[in-house]
């Protein structure tokens, strides 16, 4: 459907576009803001005499009272008009978030009790002012509350950060992967060069957090799968780590070793020599006809058996999985959850499918989406999270997510910190290595500035000690 909108409305026409793609996720900017002459609907924002319209042309139109509001709560106002003209008067189906469209909605609860509002204030904010359902909004405080206990006050975050180091190798790239992973086969020379610079970017950053006396909460080890790695490649990686990033209060040291072909007993035994304690084992499905419908190699019983080899090591185990997988629907999840049900990990993420334009599943068009059976199937997971004593401790969404729905992070006895952290964005997070991000936050008036490494393995090779030079620069102003 192509939507213009009226040459008087386009100075609201990124406010209009945000909202009109919950909808329309396939909407472009240039049909927005193109020719009208070959537009389905024109779309018209007038303000005059404390009365803003929002409607099509020559068809219905939503009409509030306004009084000189502040830019912010001007677009507030606007993108709340445009949504309920596409649900009330266009039919369009509503969505659980309401006007919320950002990734973090937790953040904007965490503002709210900054600023003193109490739990019925907020609830009745995001009902009122953004049309957010009631579970999405109760969700959003049991979260909150929760995080609060680990979020930093300003003076604490000012020397304590957690570290995020990417590995982003595969043995073989899944067709639903939109993460930056290179396939390695059974070549390793590609990994023995990439961690020569990691290691250059582990020691450079490393020792000038130490000179700060900054503080390192948690590591996190992520990628790609760490775990391709293999035992010479880990035994000097996580050398490094420990020589120059693992402190003596570090909190939790995170390993992801998704895939179970991977794993053995040799490589979890020197994972946990050098001092990690959580690792995450994915099954993304415990249903054999999907694992083999998306590429997924191994197979529900490769996941228990290597589940209970990291379990019989001592470590705590994070379990993903991925709703709206191509030609699953209720009966599949409620399988996935029994089977995991068996294995109790400590925490579980219940991720909504997302199909960014690079994952091939896109492409290939055997994906079916089950939109109307989504909301179905997250709130049976919800259901039985609770019933299985798994509490949500953090939320973020993502664009084009199935069913407009979210990913949610339980755990049963600890949350991983990390995860509250990155997602939080309260504490600075040092991303090193290929394609990894790091956040910069001010403690003072919690702003943020983003920064990220090459995703390109041969330029972050050349362009290393730069690299290098700009991070440590950057913690010596902060230390
Ligand atoms: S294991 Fe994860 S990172 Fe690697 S290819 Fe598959 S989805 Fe991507």
């Amino acid at each position: 459907m192509k939507i213009g909108l009226s040459p008087a409305s386009h100075q609201h026409a990124s406010t209009v576009f945000e909202i009109i793609r919950i909808f329309l996720p396939e909407l472009s900017w240039h049909e927005l803001t193109g020719d009208i002459q070959e537009a389905h609907l024109v779309l018209e924002i007038d303000i005059k005499e404390e009365q803003l319209m929002v409607g099509i042309v020559e068809g219905p139109a939503i009409v509030e009272q306004i009084k000189e509001p502040e830019p912010n709560e001007l677009k507030r106002i606007i993108k709340l008009a445009v949504y309920r003209l596409f649900t009330e008067k266009l039919g369009f189906k509503a969505s659980p978030w309401g006007t919320l469209i950002g990734i973090r909605p937790t953040k904007i609860v965490h503002r709210y009790w900054d600023q003193g509002l109490n739990q019925e204030e907020i609830e009745k904010t995001l009902q009122t002012n953004y049309l957010v359902e009631r579970d999405k909004v109760r969700k959003l405080i049991e979260i909150t509350k929760l995080q609060r206990k680990f979020l930093l006050s300003s003076k604490g975050a000012k020397n304590t950060v957690s570290i995020y180091i990417s590995i982003p190798f595969c043995p073989t790239r899944c067709s639903y992967c939109s993460f930056p992973s290179f396939p390695v086969g059974k070549g390793s020379q590609e990994i023995d060069n990439y961690l020569k610079y990691l290691i250059q970017e582990i020691k450079g950053v490393g020792e000038a957090l130490n000179e700060a006396r900054i503080n390192i909460q948690t590591l996190y080890v992520g990628g790609g799968t760490p775990t391709t790695l293999n035992l010479e490649q880990l035994n000097l990686f996580l050398g490094a780590i420990k020589e120059y990033l693992l402190q003596e209060n570090t909190a939790e040291f995170t390993f992801e070793a998704g895939r179970p072909d991977t794993i053995n007993e040799e490589k979890l035994l020197l994972l946990k020599k050098y001092g990690i304690s959580r690792v995450s084992i994915n099954p993304q499905s415990m249903c054999q006809e999907t694992l083999t419908r998306i590429g997924i190699l191994h197979s529900p019983d490769d996941i228990i058996a290597k589940f209970m080899l990291a379990k019989e090591i001592g470590f705590d185990i994070n379990m993903d999985l991925i709703i709206g997988l191509p030609g699953e629907g209720p009966e599949e999840i409620r399988h996935t959850l029994k089977e995991i049900g068996k294995l109790k990990p400590e925490n579980l993420t219940v991720h909504a499918l997302a199909l960014k334009r690079t994952a091939k599943l896109r492409e290939n068009k055997a994906v079916s989406l089950l939109e109307n059976q989504a909301a179905e199937m997250f709130a049976f997971a919800e259901e039985w999270c609770a019933a299985n004593d798994y509490k949500p401790y953090y939320l973020y969404r993502q664009k084009q997510i199935v069913g407009n729905q979210e990913n949610v992070g339980y755990f049963r006895e600890k949350p991983c910190i990390y995860n509250i952290q990155m997602m939080e964005e309260r504490q600075t997070i040092w991303g090193l290595g290929v394609g990894a991000g790091s956040k910069i936050v001010n403690p003072d008036d919690w702003t943020l500035i983003n920064a990220y490494n090459p995703k390109d393995l041969i330029l972050y090779g050349q362009r290393i000690e730069e690299i290098i030079k700009a991070k440590v620069d950057k913690i010596k102003t902060l230390g």
